[in-house]
C-alpha cells in the first residue's frame, strides 16, 4: 500500500524520490563520519600525540565535515523545493480522477464524501498519500543508518579485553556479548514500538478529527465568504458562528484530542523515548568497561558510544515506522479505493465525422432512466426524433424530466432501458468526445471560470480572437465587451485578478450563450439558463437566440411555455414522460391537454404577449 502511494506520487513528480534518496543517504552517514574524524583525533591525543598526525586527521576531517555539510545543506534546500512542488502536484492525481469520472459517480455523494474525507485525512496529520512520502524517507535513512553503525560498532564488540583484566574478562565471553547485542536491539525495537503504538492513537481519533476539520472548514472561514457576507449580516447569523468557537472541544485542550495527547499517547512515547535513553547508558557503560580494561584506547569510546547510539536511534525509527505504515495503510484504503473507482461506461470507437452538411438525426426510442440509487424512474417510455436545423422545445413543470433528458442526451447518463440513436446508430458506439463535439450546451447553474472573458467563451487560452469577439457580439455582450479597456483579456471577477470585473447574472448568461455559439456545434441546447430572469425576459433572450443559431438544431428547455412557443415542435414533459407533442398553436387546441392547461395557469405571466 505505502509502496504504491510512492508509485503514485513518483508518477507526478519525477525528480522528487531520486533526490530523497541521495538525501537520505547523505543524512545517515553524515553522524558516523563525524564520529570517526572526533574519534581518530582523540586517539592521537591520548595516545602518542603526535603533531602532524594530528593536524592531518584535524584537517581531512575539517574538510570532510564541511564538504558534507554544504552538500547536506544543498540537498536540503532542492529537497524542501521539490518536496512543495510535490505537496501541489499529488492534488494533480485527484484532480484529473475527477476529470476522467463518469459524470454518474461523480454525482454520487459517496464519491464526494470519500474525497472529503481524504482531504481532511490529509490536512489532519498528512495521513494518506503524503506519509508514504515520509515514510520512504525514513525507510532509505533507517537502512542506511542501520549498515553504516553496525559497521562502525562491529570492533567494540569483537575488541578482546586482555587476560590480565581480572573479572572484566567476561566481556570476552561471546555469550555475554550476543546477550548484550540482543537487548541493545530489542530494547531499541521494543521501544520504537512503543511509540509506534503511541502514533496508532492518532488514527482511534481519525473520527473525531474529521468532524473536528469539517467544523472548523466550514465555520473558520466563513467570514472570508464573500456571497454569505450579507445573509450572514441580515440573518445575524455572528452569534451562531461565535457559538460554535465557543462550544467547539475537537481541537481545545480539554477536548478528546488534548486528552489523547495527554493520556494514552503521551505516555507511550515517553516511555519509549526513556527505552532509548536506558539503552544508551548501558551502552555508556558496557563501553567505558572495555576501554577501562584495555580492550580500546579512550579515543574509540567516542566512536563507539556516538556510532551505537545513532544506530539505537535508527532502530528505534525503522520499528516506529513499520507501525507507521501499518496505520497509514488505513488512511490509504481510503485513497485508492478513490482512485480506484471504475468508469463502468461503455466507451465506443465510432466517430461522428463532422459532416458538412450537418445532417444529423436524433431519436429516443423508448428511453427509461432512473438516477442511480433512486427507486423513481425520471425518465419513462420516451419516444422523441429531431433533425438538424430543427427548433424544438421542451417544456412541463420542474421535476417533469427536461434536464435529465437532455443529460442523456449527452452521455452524462446511460439510459437503463431503450436506446438514443444518432443517424440509426445507438450513441454509445461513438467516442464520447467526438459525440460531444456535436452538442453546445448552457445548463441552468452554468459556471464561468476566474479567466479573461475570451479564453472563457473559448474554453482554451489560445483561441480565434475574432471568433469569439462575434460571438459575444452575436450573444449581446457587444456594448459592454466595448467598454471593456482590455476587452476579451479581461478577467472575469477579482479572485485571481485585482483588475477583474464582475458580471452580473444576466451578462454572465450572455458570455455563456456566447460560448454555446463559438463552439459551433451542430446541436445548441438551453436548459433553462435564463431561469433566473422574469419569463418576459426570457422569451426574449430565447427568440433572439433563434436568430442567431441560424441552419442549427436548437433545443430550448423551460417551464415556461411562452419562451417557446416559436418553435417547430414542442414536447410537453409530464411526470418523466412525453405526455404532448406538437406546435404551439396545435397544442392549445387540445383544451383537455397539459399544454392548455399550464398556458392558462402562466398567461397571468405575459399578459401582453398572449
Ligand atoms: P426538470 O428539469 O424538468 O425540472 P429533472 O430532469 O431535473 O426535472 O428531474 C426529473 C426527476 O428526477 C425529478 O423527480 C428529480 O427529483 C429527479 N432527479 C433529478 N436529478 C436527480 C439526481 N441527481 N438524483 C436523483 N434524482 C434526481
Amino acid at each position: 500500500m505505502n509502496l504504491r502511494g510512492v508509485r503514485e506520487l513518483h508518477r507526478v513528480q519525477k525528480s522528487y524520490f531520486p533526490l530523497l534518496t541521495v538525501k537520505c543517504i547523505f543524512e545517515a552517514v553524515s553522524p558516523y563520519i563525524t564520529v570517526f574524524f572526533s574519534a581518530q583525533v582523540l586517539k592521537e591525543l591520548a595516545g602518542l600525540r603526535r603533531e602532524e598526525v594530528l593536524w592531518n586527521w584535524v584537517i581531512a576531517g575539517t574538510i570532510c565535515i564541511c564538504v558534507l555539510a554544504i552538500i547536506n545543506a544543498f540537498l536540503k534546500q532542492r529537497h524542501e523545493t521539490l518536496l512543495n512542488d510535490l505537496w501541489g502536484r499529488k492534488e494533480i492525481l485527484f484532480i484529473h480522477k475527477m476529470f476522467s469520472l463518469d459524470f454518474s459517480e461523480l454525482d454520487k455523494q459517496e464519491n464526494h464524501d470519500l474525497r472529503a474525507q481524504i482531504k481532511q485525512n490529509e490536512n489532519w496529520a498528512s495521513w494518506g498519500l503524503m506519509r508514504s512520502q515520509r515514510a520512504y524517507e525514513r525507510f532509505v535513512t533507517g537502512m542506511i543508518g542501520m549498515i553504516s553503525g553496525i559497521t562502525l560498532t562491529v570492533t567494540l564488540f569483537t575488541s578482546p579485553v586482555p587476560k590480565t583484566a581480572g573479572r572484566l574478562v567476561i566481556l570476552n565471553n561471546p555469550i555475554f556479548i550476543l546477550i548484550f547485542a540482543a537487548v541493545m536491539v530489542g530494547i531499541s525495537v521494543f521501544s520504537g514500538k512503543l511509540s509506534g503504538i503511541a502514533q496508532k492513537s492518532w488514527s482511534n481519533y481519525a473520527d473525531f478529527a474529521t468532524l473536528g476539520n469539517r467544523l472548523f472548514w466550514h465555520f473558520g472561514f466563513i467570514g472570508l465568504d464573500k456571497k454569505r457576507s450579507v445573509d450572514i449580516r441580515m440573518n445575524d447569523q455572528q452569534g451562531l458562528v461565535a457559538a460554535y468557537w465557543d462550544g467547539n472541544s475537537v481541537f481545545g485542550v480539554d477536548g478528546p484530542l488534548g486528552k489523547m495527547f495527554m493520556g494514552k499517547m503521551g505516555i507511550y512515547s515517553s516511555m519509549g523515548v526513556c527505552m532509548t535513553v536506558l539503552i544508551t547508558g548501558f551502552v555508556y557503560v558496557f563501553t567505558c568497561l572495555k576501554a577501562w580494561a584495555g580492550a580500546f584506547d579512550v579515543g574509540s569510546v567516542t566512536q563507539y558510544v556516538g556510532a551505537a547510539t545513532a544506530m539505537i536511534a535508527n532502530i528505534f525509527a525503522f520499528t516506529e515506522l513499520i507501525s507507521l505504515m501499518e496505520t497509514n495503510t488505513s488512511y490509504l484504503d481510503k485513497t485508492f479505493e478513490f482512485l480506484d473507482i471504475p468508469n463502468a461506461m461503455y466507451q465506443g470507437s465510432l466517430t461522428t465525422e463532422k459532416r458538412s452538411d450537418r445532417n444529423y438525426e436524433i431519436e429516443f426510442k423508448d428511453v427509461s432512466f432512473k438516477y442511480p440509487g433512486s427507486d423513481v424512474w425520471s425518465l419513462r417510455h420516451v419516444n422523441m426524433k429531431f433533425k438538424v436545423g430543427q427548433r424544438l422545445a421542451i417544456v412541463g413543470e420542474n421535476g417533469s424530466g427536461k434536464t435529465t433528458f437532455i443529460k442523456l442526451l449527452c452521455r452524462l447518463y446511460d439510459p437503463q432501458e431503450g436506446q438514443i440513436l444518432l443517424n440509426g446508430i445507438d450513441i454509445r458506439k461513438y467516442k464520447y468526445d467526438d459525440y460531444m463535439d456535436i452538442f453546445s450546451i448552457v445548463f441552468q447553474d452554468f459556471q464561468l471560470l476566474c479567466q479573461p472573458i475570451g479564453a472563457n467563451v473559448a474554453g482554451n487560452a489560445d483561441y480565434d480572437r475574432d471568433r469569439a469577439y462575434k460571438a459575444l457580439v452575436d450573444a449581446g455582450f457587444g456594448e459592454r465587451l466595448e467598454s471593456l479597456e482590455k476587452g476579451l483579456d479581461t478577467m472575469i471577477y477579482k479572485d485571481l485578478s485585482d483588475d477583474g470585473i464582475d458580471v452580473s447574472g444576466g451578462e454572465a448568461q450572455k458570455i455563456a450563450i456566447a460560448r454555446a455559439l463559438y463552439k459551433d456545434a451542430p446541436f445548441i441546447i438551453l436548459d433553462e439558463p435564463t431561469a433566473a430572469l422574469d419569463p418576459i425576459a426570457e422569451a426574449e433572450i430565447y427568440s433572439k437566440f433563434d436568430d442567431i443559431s441560424g441552419d442549427k438544431t436548437a433545443i430550448y428547455i423551460s417551464h415556461r411555455l411562452s419562451s417557446c412557443k416559436f418553435c417547430d415542435e414542442i414536447a410537453v414533459f409530464g411526470e418523466g414522460q412525453v405526455i404532448q407533442k406538437g406546435t404551439h398553436e396545435k397544442l392549445l387546441e387540445d383544451h383537455a391537454g397539459k399544454y392548455y392547461e399550464l398556458w392558462n395557469a402562466q398567461a397571468q405571466y405575459y399578459v401582453e404577449e398572449v
